[in-house]
């Protein structure tokens, strides 16, 4: 049985989290599944089980396509960097995959075209010929979303090819009134093309079996289950899985011009992440993925894109010889405050404008007190975020080391005693005793249930120390072994509540562990307790949060956001903005691209002698930047060009620098300017330099 607690024996264990698309940053929202999956990993390797947990960035489809076209650079270029601004951003929130790859790599081309072609030999494949629409300035068909128009009910302007957001009808794009492409503004032209299909309707019966729904551990939870039952009774229709050149993706195998829909292959991308870590360590790829595996697959993914893991995924793997998911386990959105994440109101926050104000870790606690195992959104609401860190975290079990360590330190040289007295051994026994529960509960994906039994242990632990006071019994000498059985207690408690939070808060807990001066805690070391044992002396383990940090990150949510609009997703709410954004990068080229001069000299353009370039601590980005402009006064800058220069290459240099932009107040300090650099990032990163004779001061005009 696989989700058995009770089961003693090593379990193999390979998890996903859903692919992020390569054309936008990470932001919290996202963050709930990555921190959620990262959560359960832990847990799993803290019991012993042999568990992998692979992810990728998903790369492929005309999004990421446009968005490298729009930028003027290569696609791999792109991806390549996105890649590494995700990957950066999840290592920053500890989320440790064993492996994160790209859906653009041999693996994944391999893997997916092999599928198409079992699939086709399973003869799940038809060919048929449809009439789309297709954009004839950028001689491309176009997907619904990049077709708008009027709304042939409510007659609104400026709708999508799909549905209105104004009335809600949903229609075909061939029935809007005066349709145009949202790329180049071109009336859009019918054209037949031949399309492969998916024969999704022959694989009902074994998608009603794969439900499993009287079984004891079924694949999905019953809300979802009972969408897979609505999808049923409307009628599964073929999907079409074949898109037209030009397009980002892998060929279909002998149909020349023709490519594999991006959302055939993304979800292969879990296998070809997993295959290449095969690769790189050794594993068995066909004892994981063959049909009779005895290893355990598990998707975490969010609700939006329930269709195609629930449906579409099983049935392709089956038939193409596969083994099918274990459990695929979804969850909701977030809001921020109740409401949709608000770019305005400074609640679309960013996973690296988060970790330019607050720990990581009190984001994981807050997701952790809030998730369960259910398809419900869950809600970050600031005020509750920050009092129940400070509280629980803080408050409850922090407090706990930090009310008794000293003592052990300065009365006691680090050592612990070697016995525990009477209500010292209770209390420690008692929070021993909820190991199986707690387990179960993380097990389950309980996760807001596991926190409040870890909070009441804590709050039992608490009031120990009240009840013994062991600053009273300080101050009485014929107290000191009574004093020293207590301190040992609060430590030990304190020890065995860190166990538990482990799998939530993983660095602290690495904090906690050179503190103790124990190795790496494991779920079994729940059963043992620290006696005679010396352990360091306390430093403070994690800092209330101030409200002015919150203020600070809203406020600096509101102002990037307002600079660099957030790039479409593939999928989910990030979606609906696909079309507006392609619009207006499309209307830009029009009119709006255009400026007139006095535009132009509205830009105080100077020429800046770097006087000072320096490292900023605690930045990875940022070289801080001491500019003379021929003013009184220096400028101060922070430039994020710490990847391509070292401060030595660039002072004594003149650059160019824009000397009226509006002073950024940032986490370093205040930002004066900004100088001007050209390529894409990352190392290729060139900042302008004038001919010389040029002097600090001079305007560029
Ligand atoms: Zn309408």
């Amino acid at each position: 049985m696989p989700s058995d607690i009770t089961t003693e024996h090593s379990r193999k264990i390979l998890v996903t989290s859903a692919l992020p698309y390569a054309n936008g940053s990470i932001h919290i929202g996202h963050l709930v599944e990555y921190i959620q999956t990262d959560i359960w990993v832990r847990f799993q390797k803290m019991r012993g089980h042999r568990c992998h947990y692979v992810c990728a960035d998903d790369t492929h489809g005309t999004p990421v396509m446009l968005r490298a076209e729009q930028e003027g650079i290569p696609l791999e270029a792109l991806i390549e960097r996105v890649h590494g601004e995700h990957f950066r951003d999840f290592s920053d929130f500890s989320i440790a995959f064993d492996n994160y790859h790209s859906t653009h790599s041999d693996e994944n081309r391999v893997l997916s075209q092999g599928i198409y072609r079992r699939l086709d030999q399973a003869g799940l494949i038809t060919k048929r010929t449809i009439e789309q629409l297709y954009d004839p300035e950028k001689e491309m068909f176009l997907s619904d979303r990049f077709i708008k128009g009027g709304c042939p009910k409510c007659k609104a302007e400026d709708q999508y090819g799909d549905s209105c957001e104004v009335c809600g009808a949903t229609y075909a794009p061939t029935e809007l009134i005066n349709p145009y492409s949202a790329l180049s503004g071109a009336t859009p032209i019918s054209k037949a093309s031949e399309h492969h299909f998916f024969k999704l309707g022959e694989c009902e019966a074994f998608l009603k079996e794969w439900l499993n729904p009287e079984g004891d551990n079924p694949p999905l939870q019953l809300e979802a289950a009972n969408k897979m039952n609505e999808w049923f009774e409307a009628g599964l229709r073929d999907w079409d899985i074949s898109r037209d050149a030009p397009y980002f993706g892998f060929e279909i195998p002998d149909a020349p011009g023709k490519f594999l829909y991006v959302w055939l292959d993304a979800p292969v991308g879990y296998m070809a992440s997993f295959k290449n870590l095969c690769e790189k360590e050794g594993l068995d790829f066909d004892s994981y993925w063959q049909p009779d595996s005895d290893a355990e697959l598990y998707h975490f993914i969010g609700k939006d894109i329930l269709y195609f893991h629930a449906l579409f995924w099983p049935a392709t793997l089956k038939y193409a010889g596969y083994r099918t998911p274990t459990k695929i386990c979804v969850h909701g959105f977030l809001t921020v405050d109740g409401q949709k994440m608000s770019k305005s109101r400074g609640t679309f926050i960013m996973a690296r404008t988060y970790l330019e104000h607050l720990n990581p870790e009190y984001l994981r606690y807050y997701f952790a007190a809030k998730l369960s195992d259910r398809i419900e959104d869950i809600d970050l609401n600031l005020e509750d975020f920050t009092a129940r860190v400070n509280s629980n975290l803080v408050g409850k079990y922090i407090n706990i080391a930090s009310r008794s360590a000293g003592f052990i330190s300065k009365r006691f040289d680090g050592q612990l005693a070697s016995t525990l007295e009477q209500d010292g051994a209770k209390l420690v026994a008692d929070i021993q005793a909820q190991a199986a529960q707690i387990a179960a509960r993380f097990e389950a994906r309980q996760f807001s249930e596991a926190m409040r039994e870890i909070m009441a242990l804590a709050d039992q632990a608490n009031e120990y120390v009240s009840d013994k006071a062991p600053w009273a019994m300080a101050k009485q000498e014929d107290q000191k072994q009574q004093l020293h059985e207590v301190c040992t207690a609060i430590i030990n408690a304190f020890r065995l509540l860190s166990i538990y939070l482990k799998p939530v808060l993983p660095k602290l807990a690495g904090e906690v562990e050179a503190f103790l001066n124990i190795a790496p805690l494991q779920w079994q070391d729940i059963d043992t307790l620290l006696i005679g044992h010396t352990i360091n002396p306390y430093r403070h383990l994690v800092k209330r949060i101030e409200q002015k940090q919150i203020d600070a990150m809203v406020e600096a949510s509101a102002a990037t956001l307002q600079q660099t609009k957030p790039s479409p997703a593939r999928h989910g709410e990030a979606q609906q903005k696909k079309g507006s954004a392609a619009k207006k990068a499309a209307t830009a080229k029009d009119d709006d691209s255009m400026i007139q001069f006095d535009d132009f000299a509205k830009v105080d353009l100077r020429i800046a002698k770097i006087v000072k370039a320096e490292h900023v601590e605690g930045a990875d980005k940022l070289l801080q930047l001491t500019l003379d402009i021929g003013e009184a006064q220096t400028r101060n800058v922070f430039a994020g060009i710490k990847s391509a220069y070292s401060p030595e290459q660039l002072e004594g240099k003149l650059t160019v620098m824009v000397a009226n932009l509006a002073p950024r107040k940032m986490r370093f300090g205040l930002s004066e300017g900004m100088v001007l650099a050209a390529g894409p990032g990352g190392k290729s990163l060139w900042i302008l330099e004038p001919h010389e004779g040029a002097q600090p001061g001079m305007k560029v005009k």
